[in-house]
């Protein structure tokens, strides 16, 4: 079997009510784009009948590939997984619930053909996301921007175009928290940019609360930045400094004028000031040790349960095997 053009990679956790018009939309979109392409869903342990409701689809359609995950990972997981799998020359991870409008597809393909590397699709307007929500991912990218390298591009999410010579890229780097926000940026290669508006969800309900997506924040910022770990030795340097000017002056102060006793309550903040302080760094570290610890486990970042759809590659071209061995990303990410 010859390898696609185009793979779309899909995440799906409880979304069975998009499954029907996901591919009524997206497929004949598709068709007209390149007349050989895959849609590799990766069902990330969805409690519904998302899976059955799946394999319903690509009984009447080949070209849907699905990937069992043996419990829910997590979107990055999921994606992590199709990205291993999807065997195409240029690779689109794609939302179940539409929110990334299909119809950007042939625009992003067009600029793949004219030699773009990279099609990254920016949210012209959010104005489908909360108040609350645009504002907290706002002070989120400002933050990232200012404390990592490379930035990662605003309001861009994963939708996007990306090479096999990117995917590959993508393909070594072996973390286990996939930020992959973060690492699609990490990556470079020769990118352009698309404007699109971000409509609402098709269907069902957001899968992001805010405790997940504060978690992905502090996810991105401690998987991409050193910064909360070394500020606290310029903090302590200058403290020591004050502190050691604030001691002068006590001496010269008591040998001058004599000693004098109160200042309970100035001793009392300073003690307390300073203790929080020191817990917060100690909680920074704990961030990065925490960090090492799921990295030295060297766990699969997910398990496959059951693939569909990529036996057909393996009868007539092993070459187009997806390079995966079921359980786990490939022996090579991991090194
Ligand atoms: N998703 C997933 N695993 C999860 C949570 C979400 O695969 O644990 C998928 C979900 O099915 C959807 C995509 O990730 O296809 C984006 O999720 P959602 O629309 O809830 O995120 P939002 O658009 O609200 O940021
Ligand atoms: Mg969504």
């Amino acid at each position: 079997m010859q390898k696609p053009e185009i793979s779309i990679i899909v995440p799906w956790y409880n979304e069975a009510e998009n499954c029907a018009h996901f591919f009524e939309t997206v497929v004949p979109i598709l068709e007209d784009v390149t007349v050989s392409y895959e849609i590799v869903c990766v069902n990330d342990g969805s409690k519904d009948d998302t899976f059955s409701l799946l394999r319903a689809h690509r009984s009447e359609n080949p070209n849907i590939k699905i990937v069992n995950l043996s419990r829910n990972f997590g979107k990055e997981a999921a994606l992590s997984a199709g990205v291993d799998i999807a065997s195409g020359r240029a690779v689109i991870p794609m939302d179940a619930d539409l929110q990334d409008p299909p119809e950007l597809l042939d625009a992003m393909v067009k600029a793949w053909r004219d030699g773009a590397q990279v099609v990254l699709a920016r949210r012209m307007d959010r104005q489908s996301d909360s108040v609350l929500k645009r504002a907290t991912s706002r002070w989120f990218y400002e933050l990232f921007s200012r404390m990592a390298k490379p930035a990662i591009p605003k309001n861009v999410g994963d939708y996007r175009l990306m090479d096999r010579i990117v995917v590959d890229a993508l393909k070594q780097l072996p973390e286990r928290s996939r930020f992959m926000k973060g690492l699609f940026a990490w990556v470079g290669f020769r990118q352009i940019t698309l404007d699109y508006t971000r409509p609402q969800r098709a269907a069902g309900s957001t899968k992001f609360n805010y405790l997940k997506l504060w978690n992905f924040a502090l996810d991105g910022i401690f998987s991409f930045s050193s910064l909360p770990l070394k500020i606290w030795s310029y903090f302590g340097f200058l403290v020591s400094m004050v502190a050691i000017i604030f001691m002068a002056f006590l001496i010269a102060r008591t040998i001058l004028t004599g000693i004098d006793t109160p200042g309970y309550a100035s001793t009392l903040s300073i003690i307390l000031l300073f203790n929080g302080i020191i817990l917060i760094s100690m909680g920074a570290m704990g961030e990065y040790i925490s960090r090492i610890f799921i990295e030295v486990k060297q766990r699969p970042i997910y398990l496959i349960n059951e693939m569909e759809g990529f036996e057909a590659s393996i009868d007539s071209n092993a070459t187009s095997l997806p390079d995966v061995p079921v359980g786990g990303p490939p022996e090579t990410a991991r090194k």
